[in-house]
Formats: structure tokens, sequence, C-alpha cells
């Protein structure tokens, strides 16, 4: 019989064995290797491929003595430095598990949790201590946490870490640890910022990449489902519906848009819950909480709030809105199919937006299916299955039912009986969707829908803000409105260029709204801004300016909430400048900012 853990101390391979844990997964079997074993290392995996247990495992040499039992310690020997506190809960569980046993007692210092209690934590001198960044580096700079008695350090997701802005925390943590310690950097990408922390505090480290073999090719199914840009939510409905997944993760870019994703699912029936930047601490660890007890199933995400999150039921990750590159695909993706588990990644496409997803796609290698959204005849066949495979389970009843059930079938057929039942079950679903039939007829019905009703004759108008400017739809059309008295159902095509914006007004209003711009010129909300109408065509325009401003953007002002890629976005969700009145050139920055480095707070 082969070893199925080798070279791991036998208090840890009981751990594992009683988790059901039979063999170690590559990045697990390349630590455990000889050659790995007290040295540093420099580790490329992903979140899924068993890491945690990995570098685990990797620290036993340095926290068990020979009998298997715990050395003692006057400080913490081994400290964990994770992005997010999530993460760093996960992890903490993790090597709860693994070290229970041999009485290794571990401590987590995380931002947003009572920084006292933690400190009471810290005198009971655990020997390994979890915690993310800015926290680990409040206790250090408060005496809490003393790092002289240190032998290992590891900083799991160090490319995050450092694309947080987390570089400083991590460098004075480093700084203030004994120069004889290992240093275990496990990275999901190399960048040369990872690889000049690795010369910076490492030793002849040992290069370990497993990513080829677990990057989940082989344990996620890609599919990709195309749809009408107004008929995303069905889609989102129709695929949980098909799918049934013991737990489901949803993805928007932006926590307005999970914000109206999870109500509009909460109100249909499912057991939704969200996690985004604008919940507190407690309402992320109840809805994880939820996930965990299954009394929720779905859960609505921003890619910065679900980053690590570990739920070994999920196996259907649905992609709402496109993500913004292939990097942030497989994050998102590898929430599912961990640890040899099966799991399926549905990105939801609007028609316009196919080419772009298939070059993503092509860029990261991954294969997906096309496909068109579940039917409402495949979703009720699938009912049908699950129901006769729940009501027909081998069941045990007590007294109390037998007797209800006598009763029942004394006024009851069996049949009526058992219809009762199955509708009873039925109600308890949410239910599906009709979707318009994806043929080449409907997407023409669709684009021809985008060119609205009503712009048919149009007067172009200008404004003195283009995208050097930070010129923005999600502004304008608020400030347009404001500006010149017209609702945004009166705007057309907006076309943004370098130092200035064209949009569309229907004829029949550009006198009406023309009247309202100079009345409004010089208000304090936005009248600074220079509208009027403008003396060529955007065509024209560029022409005139061609070496100034460069090719310009197009963007479809309706109809409202079907904007190519607009994902779930109710029509008056569209976000505003920020305060009222308050300059536009400033409202819309064209990127999100991080989260300094004492946030710890995912956004
Ligand atoms: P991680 O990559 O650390 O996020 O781990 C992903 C999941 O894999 C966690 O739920 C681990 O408990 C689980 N896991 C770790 N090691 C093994 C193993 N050898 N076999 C099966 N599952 C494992």
């Amino acid at each position: 019989m082969t070893m199925p853990f080798a070279n791991l101390p036998p208090i840890l391979g009981q751990a594992l064995a009683a988790r059901g844990y039979a063999e170690p997964t590559p990045v697990q079997a390349a630590v455990l290797e000889p050659g790995a074993v007290g040295r540093d290392l420099v580790v490329s995996a992903q979140t899924g491929s068993g890491k945690t247990v990995a570098f685990g495992m990797a620290m036993a040499t340095e926290l068990l003595r020979a009998d298997g039992t715990a050395e003692a310690s006057a400080g913490p020997l081994a400290l964990v430095i994770a992005p997010t506190r999530e993460l760093a809960l996960q992890v903490s569980r993790e090597l709860v598990w693994l070290y229970g046993q041999a009485g290794v007692r571990v401590a987590t210092c995380v931002g947003g949790m009572d920084p006292s209690k933690e400190r009471r934590a810290l005198r009971e001198l655990p020997q390994i201590v979890v915690g993310t960044p800015g926290r680990l580096r409040d206790h250090l700079e408060r005496g809490a946490l003393d790092l002289a008695a240190l032998r290992t350090i590891v900083l799991d997701e160090a490319d995050e870490m450092l694309d947080m802005g987390f570089r400083e925390d991590l460098e004075q943590i480093l700084d203030a640890t004994p120069d004889g310690r290992r240093t275990l950097l496990f990275s999901a990408t190399m960048p040369a910022a990872i690889t000049r922390l690795a010369q910076r505090y490492q030793r002849d480290a040992l290069r370990i990449s497993t990513v080829g073999d677990d990057r989940g090719h082989g344990d996620i199914t890609y599919q990709a489902v195309t749809v009408s840009p107004a008929e995303i939510e069905h889609a989102v409905v129709n695929l949980l519906r098909f799918h049934e997944a013991e737990t489901a993760m949803l993805f928007c870019a932006t926590r307005e848009n999970v914000r109206h994703l999870h109500a509009t699912l909460r109100e249909r029936g499912f057991a939704v819950v969200a996690l985004s930047g604008e919940h507190s601490q407690s309402e992320r660890n109840q809805a994880l909480q939820a996930l965990r007890d299954r009394r929720a199933r779905v859960c609505v995400a921003t890619d910065v709030a679900a980053r690590g999150i570990d739920l070994p039921t999920l196996s259907l990750v649905i992609h709402v809105e496109i993500p913004r590159d292939a990097e942030v695909l497989q994050h998102r993706s590898g929430r599912t199919g961990r640890a040899g588990k099966k799991g399926t990644a549905v990105l939801i496409v609007p028609y316009p937006r196919r080419k772009r997803v298939e070059s993503m796609l092509r860029g990261a290698r991954i294969q997906a299916e096309w496909i068109d959204p579940p039917t409402l005849e495949a979703i009720r066949h699938n009912d049908r299955q699950r129901l006769l495979a729940a009501l027909l389970e081998p069941a045990e009843f007590d007294d109390e039912d037998r007797a209800l059930a006598a009763r029942l079938m004394a006024e009851r057929s069996a049949e009526d009986i058992a219809a009762a039942l199955v509708r009873a079950h039925r109600a308890m679903m949410p239910q599906a969707e009709e979707i318009t039939e994806n043929t080449p007829a409907a997407q023409q019905a669709d684009r021809q829908e985008r060119h609205r009703a009503g712009f048919e004759d149009v007067v172009w108008f200008r404004l003195d803000i283009g995208r050097r400017q930070n010129a923005d739809p999600r502004w304008i059309l608020p400030l347009l409105c404001r500006r010149g008295h017209i609702t945004r159902n009166e705007i057309g095509a907006i076309r943004i260029s370098a130092n200035e914006t064209h949009f569309q007004i229907p004829r029949a209003s550009a006198d009406k709204f023309a009247a309202a711009l100079s009345r409004t010129a010089g208000a304090e909300d936005g009248g600074d801004v220079t509208i009027e109408r403008a003396p060529d065509t955007p065509r024209e325009a560029a022409r005139e300016n061609r070496k100034a401003a460069g090719p310009a953007r197009v963007h479809s002002a309706g109809p409202r909430g079907a904007g190519a890629g607009a994902g779930p976005r109710g029509p008056d969700s569209r976000p505003r400048p920020a305060g009222p009145g308050g300059p536009p050139r400033k409202a819309w920055p064209k990127k999100p900012h991080r989260k300094g480095p004492k946030g710890d707070r995912p956004a």
C-alpha cells in the first residue's frame, strides 16, 4: 500500500484522514517533497488547489516536535498573512482542524474585529497567528505582537496583497521577523513586484508551480450563454432554476448591481444573500454563515468581496456581468471546481459583447460551450427528474406521520395525495422565465430596438467636456436632464471624443431643450458646463479635429437598463455624480479606487 501523505507527521495525516482527504493535491505533494523541506518557497497556486493545507503542511517542521506534539512558544512560531478578512478566517479554520489534535493554538487578527479580544488571544502565546496586513501591523506597532521567536512566515495571495496596496505593511512586518525565518510566498500570478519581494526577503527559494496542473480546466466546465441585453435577469433566473446548484455564486461589476440583483432574486423566492463593500463585517459573516449552513443557496457578489471565498458546496458560478479581463474571469470561476470537485462557470453574454468575450476566452485558453439560456421546457424536465428523485428517496416515517397518512388515505386516493405532494414541492420553486428564442431574427429585432423609436429625426448638441475630462454617460445623463428639463428617454446616442461630447435630442424636443439650457446656464448645479447646439455632427467634428480627438467611443443611451452589458440595472439606479451639483469633471473616476492599505476591507 502506498503512503497517502508521505513525509508528514502522523498526527497531521490523521487530521487529513478524518476530513476524508485521501491523497495530497499537486501543490501539497510538491511542498512535501524532501527537497522542499525547510526551504523558502515561491509557490504559484490558485485558490482551490489545496494551497492552505499545503502551507499548513510545510510549516510542520517548525511547529511540531518529533513526537508530534506542539512546540512550546514564547511568541508566535508561524505567521500567515492574507489579503482579506474572509480569506484570513478561512485559513485560520483550515489550520485549526489540521493542527487541533497536535495542540497547536491559532489566533486570528483581522480588520473589522475587536482588537482587544485579539490582544488577549495573542497574550495566550498561540503558535500560529493568521491575519490581514493592516491589522497585524497595528498589533506590531502597539507591541501586542512580538515576532522575535518567529520561524516561518507565509504570504498568502501575495499578488493580491501587493495589488491592494499592502506592500509597506508587508515589508514592515517582514522587517520585524528574525533573519533565520523561513519565508513561504504563495501567489496566483508572478508579476515583477512579487519577484522583487522574493529577492529581497527570501534565501535560495525553491520555485513550485502547479498552476498548469490545477488551473481548473479539468474541473470547471465553461459555458457562454448569449442573450438579449434586456433579458439578462431572466437568463439568470433560468440558469439558477435549471442547475438548482447546492450553492451558486453570481458576479456583478458594481455594488449597485449586486444590490439590485439580490433584491430581484429575493422577491422571486430564491434563498439569496449579497456580498459587497457596502455590507458591514457582521453582515458579511452572517451571509457566509447562511451559505455554509444552507439557509441560503445563492450569493450575489462583487469581485473583491468574493475573493478567496471557499464554499465546498459551490458548484455554479454565473458571470452576470462580463468580467473585466481574463484574470478576473478565472478568479471568479475559481470559486467553484475546487479540490477535485466539478463546477460550472457560465458567462452571460449580451449579443453585442460576443466578440469581446470570445477573445477573452481565447486569451485565457478556455474552451467554452456557447449555448442558449435554458428554456422553460428544459427546466420543467429537470424539475420532474429532481422531484422524482427527492420523493422516491428511501425515508423513515414516525408514528405521527403514519397516522396522518392513514387519515389522508381514508379521504383521498393515493394518486391525489401524491399529486398534492408534488404540487406542494413545486410551489416552493421560484418561477422560471419565458426567454425570447435566440434566432438571428430576434437579434436583429434587438438591434432595432436599440435604435430607438423617436430618434429617426434628431438634432445634435454638444458639451465642452470629453474623454480627457472624464466624460461618462452615467453623470452626463442626469446633468442633461437637470439642465435641459428633459427625461433620459429623450436623449439619444451619446458620442464622447477627446475634448467634447455630442448627443442627440429628437427634433421635436430640441427647441424646448435649448431654451431650458439657456435658462439654467450659470446655475449652481452643473451650470458651468457649456451645452449648445452642435455646429456639426460628431463625424464632421472628428474630421476637423482628427489630430486632437483620437477615435470616438460610442454609447447608446437607451433603451434604459438595456445597454450592452448594462447588467441588471433598474431604470433609476443609474449612478449619479458624487454630491448634488458636484462638478461633473471629478464625479466619475475611470477606475474604482482600491482601498488603502489600512482598510483591510474589500469593496
Ligand atoms: P484552498 O486552495 O486552500 O482554498 O483549498 C480548497 C479546498 O480544498 C478546501 O476546502 C480544503 O479543505 C480542500 N482540500 C485541501 N486539501 C485537500 C486534499 N488533499 N483533498 C481534498 N480536498 C482538500
